[in-house]
């Protein structure tokens, strides 16, 4: 019998982009190949993971949120650490994120953050800068190449995944998107 190592299986089923329903199976070698239940593409299992992550991020983020910590796009702004800036006035500044989500991932903040950490702290006094977040969300995607089809997101709260609580904008574009959100 061929002698195969578990791990050459799963790249293989890696490499086919899906795993097979298979049977707990003891090889010559002692190896034993885990039982994957369901049939679920290895994308989908490493997405759900990042999703994972992505909550308990948030979740960890959100200890925060109302203490007016500085964040790290404090930093960003000060260009105390580098970013890939896409479009700046006196105002927005707009950056590469630095995990994109898409061909086009940009986002977009105050320069001062006013008390805004998140959407729902926005208040009549903060209707003017969150106009210019907007205006500048459509000069980043004619800049990007992106004004047939893009989308603008804001996550506010551990629930809808904010891991920084400076109000931020994500300019996403460059593929197909799909709804509805996850
Ligand atoms: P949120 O999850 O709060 O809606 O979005 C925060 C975003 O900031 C995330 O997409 C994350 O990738 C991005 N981000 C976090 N730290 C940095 C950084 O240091 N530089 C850049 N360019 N993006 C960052």
């Amino acid at each position: 019998m061929a002698v195969t190592s578990s791990s050459m299986l799963l790249r293989n089923f890696a490499a086919a982009g899906r795993v097979v329903r298979a049977t707990s199976r003891i090889f010559s070698t002692g190896e034993l190949i885990r039982v994957l239940p369901h049939t679920r593409s290895l994308r989908f299992i490493s997405s759900t993971r990042a999703a994972h992550n992505e909550e308990a991020a948030a979740k960890a983020a959100a200890s925060v949120a109302d203490t007016g910590a500085p964040t790290i796009f404090d930093k960003i702004i000060a260009k105390e650490i580098p970013s890939d800036i896409v479009y700046e006035d006196e105002h927005v500044l707009a950056f590469r994120d630095i995990n994109p989500q898409a061909p086009v991932h940009v986002l977009l903040i105050p320069k001062l953050r006013d008390g805004l950490t998140m959407l729902s702290k926005a208040e009549p006094k903060h209707v003017e800068v969150l106009g210019q977040l907007l205006l500048a969300s459509k000069i980043v995607a004619e800049k990007e190449g992106i004004l047939e089809g893009y989308r603008v997101v804001i996550n506010n709260g551990a629930e809808a995944c904010q891991s920084v609580y400076h109000l931020h904008l994500h300019v996403l574009g460059g593929r197909q998107m799909k709804w509805p959100p996850g």
